[in-house]
Parts: C-alpha cells; structure tokens; sequence
C-alpha cells in the first residue's frame, strides 16, 4: 500500500457572525444573529446564521427569525444583535484566509466561503506531528493578520479530515493518525459522519445502530440489506480509511461566473461592453486564484423585460488568459447583442474547468488570425 497522504481540512469558526464581529467591533459575548430583519418578532424570515453566544440559547441557521426573537431579543427588549448580513465582507475575508492556507499546499481546494482542503504531504514530508505543528502556525496567522478564528483536522483523506476539523470547534486542531481509525470511530454518532442525514440516522436506528463502529461491526453484506449496496460499500471504506484524499479545484466547481445588473436599462453598448470585459478580467482573476482554467466561454444578456440569451464558444485547450478571453468575449457580444433592445444586465461564466498544467498562450495568435 502506498503512504497515505496527509490533508488537511480548514473551517472557519462561526465565519459570517466572526466577520460581522470584527467588522462592527462587537462583544462578541453578545448574541449576534444574521438573518432577515426580526420585526421585534413578528418577521417571517429565517436566521441566516449566528454566533456562538447565540448559540448557547440554542439558536441555529435556518430556525425562523420570530424563534430566535423570543429566546434572544433585541433591542429594546433585550441585549441580542440582529443584523442583515454584508457579502462583499465576507468574500473579502475569505480571500485573504484562502492566500494564508494555499502556501503549504500542494493541492489546494477552496470547498465553500470558509471552508478549504490542503494536501500538505509534501511540505511536512510526510511528518504526522509537523502536520499539526503547521496547523497551529496557519491558525495563529489567520487570527494575527486576519483577526478569525479557525479550525483544522488532520487525516490521511477528505471526509475523515473534515470530522476531524469539526471534533474541538471552535479553535481546535484534531487528528486522526492512520492507524487510530477504530479508536475514532468507536461510540461516535453515526450522525458525525458528513453524508449521513436525519433520514438515514432514523433508518439505522431502527436497526438498533447508533454508532460508526456498530455499523461497521454489522458487516457489509446485512448492513447492505437495510441501508443499500452502495451506502454500506461507502461507509466500509470509510470506517478503513479508503475514501478518497485527491484535492483539487475541480471537485468543488464547475465554473465561475460573474454578472452585473444595471441600475436601469442600458442602450450604451460601449457602456455594457466595458463592463462586460472587466466581469471576464474578474472572472479570469478568481480562476488563477483557485488555480483553474476553462474552455468555455459564456456571455450572458439579459434585455428589458426579462429576455435573456447566454452566447458560449469553446476552445481547443483550457486557459486562464485575460486576453483570450476578454477578446472572446468582446467577440461574443457583438456577434449576439440585439441593437434595438436595452439591457439590463450583462455577465461572463468561465466553464469547462480544468487545472492548468500546459500553458498555450499561442492560442491567442490563433484567434487573431480569424
Ligand atoms: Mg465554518
């Protein structure tokens, strides 16, 4: 068997309530929940997320607005901070995690907002204990330049790592050594295992299956006959360490687009152009800073009235090219655009990722020539 690899999984503690917190120079002892305006507790919306003081009076993401009011209100009938939530913030702060955690990785993959895998098998040289010793120098940057909290778990694959970063949240650093793995999963929630929803927890129980190690213990042909061949497969191979530990940013996208609506409609073309142009160099921006390129390009207008046509054109290999791109682009829109209607909204989707190993900028010289 070949050495196994070592990765790590970063998630960001509480990251929308920590960014706020920072941002507005709250308490962060305070309850602070995010979501859509409570109405002194009649709003109908949901929480979007919280903190962790929040959390203590058993708030959650997705509980509605009026619950979360009446165990924690706000002013003037109680201490509780609610806000709507900025996303430009948060994408900020991310980017600037992200810079700090793509160092020491030979593989990287940005998984969500606040979320990221690293294969640091490499740069530890395979060392399980400097493995940590990393981790606790990445969460001390991030909380040093950044002012967020972070928490790491360290495994020889995905899924196990991203247990590991949830086990001493917030702050933690956990790991799970290779041939720990039993230990691990002895007595743990089959719950804890990401994959495994309500539905399929209700489902085990029935069986009088709680535990990761119960499940396994069942073996994988009865195991089979309650959960399915392919649910009992893939959780054997869990339990053995033998899912899969490839990082790369394909697995957590398919494309990247950006798009602009305009304040009203748009019948200056030069205007929608030069907009346009500066979404691809955007877009081609946000492709070399997760480290893919793409083969698709896509134009999107949306015209008055809702009318909306997307224009693509591939080509041979991927690249991540500002110039090839933004002349596609620019070639896209003037072929396609319907010049007795305005716009209302112009965007760019890059697609048909792929990482870019071979560079072939003399693509660009081919396109000229047309
Ligand atoms: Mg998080």
């Amino acid at each position: 068997m070949s050495t196994p690899r070592i990765i790590v999984h970063c998630d960001l503690d509480a990251f929308y309530a920590a960014v706020e917190t920072l941002h507005h120079g709250f308490d962060d002892k305070i309850p602070l929940i995010i979501g859509s305006d409570p109405e002194n507790g009649r709003g109908r919306g949901i929480v979007s997320t919280c903190n962790y003081a929040a959390r203590k009076y058993g708030i959650r993401s997705a509980m509605a607005i009026s619950e979360a009011w009446r165990r924690c209100p706000g002013a003037p009938y109680g201490t509780a901070i609610y806000i709507r939530g900025s996303r430009g913030l948060y994408s900020r702060a991310s980017r600037k995690v992200m810079k700090i955690l793509k160092q020491p990785a030979e593989f990287f993959e940005q998984a969500s907002i606040d979320e990221a895998y690293l294969d640091v098998t490499t740069y530890v040289g395979g060392d399980w204990d400097a493995a940590v010793a990393l981790c606790r120098d990445l969460q001390s940057s991030i909380i040093k330049e950044i002012g967020l909290s972070a928490s790491f778990g360290i495994a020889s694959n995905r899924i196990l790592a991203k247990m590991a970063s949830e086990i001493n949240k917030p702050k933690g650093i956990f790991r799970i050594l290779p041939d720990e793995l039993s230990d691990f999963f002895e007595g743990r929630d089959v719950r804890d295992v990401p994959g495994i929803g309500k539905k399929r927890a209700t489902q085990l129980h029935e069986w009088g299956i709680t535990t990761v190690d119960e499940m396994y213990a069942y073996g994988e042909l009865s195991l089979a006959r309650i959960t399915g061949e392919r649910f009992a497969a893939w959780i054997i191979r869990v339990y053995e360490g033998r899912t899969s530990s490839e990082i790369s940013p394909l697995r957590s996208r398919k494309s990247i687009g950006k798009e602009h609506t305009f304040n009203y409609d748009r019948e200056n073309y030069q205007i929608v152009l030069e907009n346009l142009l500066s979404i691809v160099r955007r877009v081609m921006k946000s492709a070399r800073e997760v480290g893919v390129s793409g083969r698709l390009a896509e134009v999107k207008i949306r015209y008055t009235g809702f009318e909306t046509h997307t224009h693509g054109r591939s080509i041979p290999v991927s690249m991540d090219d500002d110039e090839v791109f933004t002349s596609l682009a620019e070639k896209l829109f003037a072929n396609n655009v319907q010049p007795d209607k305005k716009i209302r909204l112009i965007g760019f989707r890059l697609g048909n990722l792929d990482t870019p190993k071979t560079k072939q900028t003399r693509l660009l010289a081919i396109l000229e020539e047309e």
